[in-house]
């Protein structure tokens, strides 16, 4: 098939409905909003647009299905992961085009987020059967403590629009596993691929009104009510820090349950012993992956004096050499940017650290072609004052500073309200746990640009979260622990 007959095609077969209760339906107003393809700014296709009595009976729908759900053996639930799972690695190419043109990332980041996204329901799939409790004799004696644990039950879950797939699996799959039901609202941006989601897990057999999938472009309206309700017993959000802090105060209402995955502000670190080459590629990984649209991006880069210039120029050269364009496109190593204000607040990031002293190595300067890309870009000398330092740039900028002192270095990457990720690359093992144990964030990459990894337990400290998903620990987020005590005559 011509490769546009096929982009048609995809996105014809991509469900564009509500789906609550088990059913593909309709918004109760038929009112629709608009998806672009970020790659030429023009419309991909309409989506149902829920309103606020729409959300409700999601949630509803939700409540209703949640103790037939709860009381399912674990390894029903486990089977429903897998068959998931499977399904997702069948239906991959179609996944990742539809996520391509909603989304704009290169088809081969696609395929991979599907994998990964896969990969939490087998994970998940693996600790539904692996819930324990625990039996204590009381330490006083006379009574036994029995300690059981029971899902949290119906669970609001609020997705972005970076990786449109696997920060749903990350909270479908523990929310599964641990038996509660859930009302998703994927991000306004990228809806098509929580819809193609929800088809696939109905078809692996997960019943009625467990998933249920709300889209809408007025977010706040639909999603308040279901928070407030006294229905839902718990938020997963993943998202802005400025939102997160606003659900928070919601959640406060009825004390709900929240694991909050926030914005970041990750430093990626270069000693002076470090191996420059495996430096350089790591901050590629750790800046290019989605085009720098990720919360983990390399946000500030503190390269020592000795190397910054060798670094800087190794770096630029490679990062002009990537190739941008529609990530349908073969070859294609950087995608648009997701929309047209995402796209001028990089080009203001970059003229404020410019007009504050900085200098450009590759990029800075957006081109007049349809579509909302942003060129691969190193600056260096960014001062401290720029605002890239203190804001997630979200895009393809690298910003270079130097440094001189393991104190000092550690000082200015603690220096933000962000605690998500940091970075650092050094040959020297003493210095690599002696910094990773100092920088206040809830993971560090030592020599790896990429940490994400299902069976890593992944979050922030401060102002970029609450809780952990994924790893040993994620199911816990989905469950109550109960102490039943027992009195022995
Ligand atoms: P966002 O604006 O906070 O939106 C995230 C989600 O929240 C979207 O579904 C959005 O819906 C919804 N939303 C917005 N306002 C809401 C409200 N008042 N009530 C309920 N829901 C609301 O963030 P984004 O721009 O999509 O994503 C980028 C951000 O996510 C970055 O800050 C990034 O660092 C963070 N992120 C964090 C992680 C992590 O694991 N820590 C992972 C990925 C991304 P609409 O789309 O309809 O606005």
């Amino acid at each position: 098939m011509p490769d546009q007959a096929r982009e048609r095609s995809v996105v014809e077969a991509a469900p564009k409905q509500l789906f609550i209760n088990g059913k593909w339906i309709d918004a109760s107003s038929g009112a629709t909003f608009d998806v672009l393809d970020p790659s030429t700014g023009k419309l991909l296709c309409a989506v149902a647009d829920a309103s606020p009595e729409d959300g409700m009976a999601a949630l509803e729908a939700a409540a209703a299905a949640q103790a037939a759900f709860a009381a399912t053996a674990p390894r029903a639930r486990a089977d429903m992961l897998m068959r998931a799972f499977h399904l997702l690695h069948e239906r991959m190419d179609a996944l990742a085009l539809l996520m391509t043109l909603e989304m704009g990332k290169p088809l081969a980041e696609s395929r991979g987020e599907i994998a990964y996204a896969a990969e939490f329901f087998r994970h998940f799939a693996e600790e539904a059967v692996r819930v324990n409790g625990g039996y204590q004799v009381a330490p006083a004696g006379g009574a036994r403590f029995l300690v059981t644990k029971q899902p949290v039950g119906p669970s609001l879950l609020i997705t972005p629009w970076n990786f449109p797939m696997a920060m749903g699996t990350r909270k479908i799959g523990p929310a599964i596993a641990a038996g509660c039901t859930s009302v998703i609202k994927p991000a306004a941006q990228t809806p098509l691929s929580m819809l193609a989601l929800a088809e696939i897990l109905a078809e692996a057999g997960v019943p009625e009104g467990v998933v249920n999938v709300v889209t809408t472009d007025n977010a706040g309206a639909v999603m308040e009510p279901l928070i407030r309700s006294g229905v839902a017993r718990k938020l997963s959000f993943t998202g802005s820090t400025a939102v997160g802090r606003r659900l928070l105060e919601q959640c406060a209402d009825k004390v709900l349950r929240t694991s909050m995955e926030l914005g970041g502000n990750a430093a990626f670190i270069v000693f002076p012993d470090a191996d420059l080459d495996a430096a350089v590629d790591g901050a590629i990984a750790a800046k290019m992956r989605n085009s720098g649209e990720a919360c983990t991006a390399a946000n500030r880069m503190y390269v020592h004096t000795d190397v910054i210039d060798a670094f800087g120029a190794k770096l630029a050269e490679k990062m002009a050499a990537l190739p941008v364009g529609r990530g349908v496109d073969d070859g294609v190593r950087v995608g648009p940017l997701i929309d047209a204000a995402a796209q001028r607040k990089v080009q203001q990031l970059v003229t404020d650290a410019v007009e504050r002293g900085a200098k450009v190595l590759t990029g800075g300067q957006t081109g007049n072609e349809p579509g909302f890309f942003y060129p691969p870009t190193v600056l260096t000398g960014v001062p401290e004052s720029a605002r890239m330092r203190h804001e997630e740039i979200f895009g393809p900028v690298a910003p270079l500073t130097p440094f001189s002192t393991e104190e000092e270095v550690v000082a200015a990457a603690n220096d933000t309200e962000y605690g998500l990720v940091n970075y650092l690359y050094t040959n020297d093992l003493s210095r690599a746990l002696r910094v990773a144990e100092a920088l206040e964030t809830g993971m560090v990459g030592i020599n790896q640009g990429v940490v994400s990894n299902p069976a890593a337990p992944f979050g922030g400290v401060k102002a970029s979260g609450l809780g952990r998903e994924g790893g040993p620990t994620g199911i816990e987020e989905f469950l109550e622990t109960k102490y039943i005590g027992i009195a022995l005559a």
